[in-house]
């Protein structure tokens, strides 16, 4: 039960956001409550233990890491350990009736043998460098920005100081994009895989929802990598509800809200059922 009638904040939802502003509002040491429906906290990064009789925590949902800056790790002394994955994809494709696949990892070597293998010619595996080198350096530019005050539209475009990057990640459909830069259409699959992911959107799209889902997952810590955490997503949860809880936060399972009523400004009663 929570111990106070009243706080600074409640938050609604115990997933790695709600624990993130838990934490610093904790720290910066206003009264903070967490109310979680289910019986833990983690949301959608939790792991779970899928083989009887063997000890290996794996993520259920959410299991890569890449947008997690470094800076709100080291603030909240988060104690978990990610790992570089040796592979990032593996697409099967039939090609003039026999079977074959692109592979993406073991190093350039093998991804460009890959596409050597899969189109026959050297360009796609070029054209694939010369794009990542673009998103690469927008990457850059970009990923401070998640921890700063937003900029404006303008302050960005000359921070990335690159109008052709500008133009086919923030003006045009990225599909138009990814057409001009390759040819294979098995390739444009792949790269467009991280446009559309989790979206109702297409490549070519105008409301640009798509452009939105490439760059956050192109961007990650300034390279666009994404790692695996060891003992799952789970482990990654548990460094988080330990920080908001040493901050003197405070953390209710099994408390469901039903009703928030605020006066839109400073006041909110908070209903919640157990
Ligand atoms: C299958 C899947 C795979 C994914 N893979 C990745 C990945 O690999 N990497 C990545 O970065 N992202 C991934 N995502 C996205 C990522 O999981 C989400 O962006 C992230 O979990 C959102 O965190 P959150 O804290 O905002 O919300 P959630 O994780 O959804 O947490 C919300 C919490 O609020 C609680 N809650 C809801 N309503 C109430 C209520 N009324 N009262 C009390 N508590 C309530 C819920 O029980 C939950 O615990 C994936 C998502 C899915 C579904």
């Amino acid at each position: 039960m929570p111990a106070r009638e009243r706080y600074d904040a409640v938050i609604v939802g115990g997933g790695h956001n709600g624990l993130v502003a838990a934490a610093y509002l904790a720290r910066a040491g206003r009264t903070v409550l967490v109310l979680e429906r289910l019986g833990s906290t983690g949301g959608a990064a939790v792991s779970t233990r899928p083989f009887a009789g063997v000890d290996a925590r794996l993520s259920r949902y959410s299991y890569l890491v890449s947008l997690l800056p470094q800076k709100i790790v080291q603030e909240l002394g988060l104690n978990f350990t990610l790992r570089k994955r040796t592979v990032s994809s593996y697409t099967p494709a039939h090609r003039e009736g026999r079977p074959t696949g692109l592979f993406v990892g073991g190093g350039p070597d093998r991804t460009r043998e890959s596409f050597e293998r899969l189109t026959g010619g050297t360009a796609e595996y070029t054209a694939w460098e010369a794009f990542y080198g673009m998103t690469g350096h927008v990457a850059e530019r970009v990923f401070p920005t998640l921890t700063e005050p937003l900029p404006t539209r303008d302050e960005l475009r000359r921070r990335i100081d690159d109008d052709a990057a500008w133009r086919m990640l923030f003006e045009e459909p990225v599909g138009a994009a990814i057409e001009a830069h390759f040819s294979d259409d098995l390739v444009r699959g792949v790269v467009l895989t991280d446009a559309l992911i989790g979206t109702f959107a297409e490549a070519h799209d105008p409301s640009l929802k798509q452009n939105r889902c490439f760059l956050y997952h192109v961007i990650g810590n300034g390279t666009g990598d994404w790692d695996v955490p060891v003992g799952g997503m789970g482990a990654f949860t548990e460094a988080l509800t330990a920080a908001a809880l040493s901050a003197g936060a405070e953390i209710a399972t099994s408390h469901e809200v039903t009703r928030v009523e605020s006066d839109g400004r400073q006041h909110a009663d908070v209903t919640y059922r157990t």
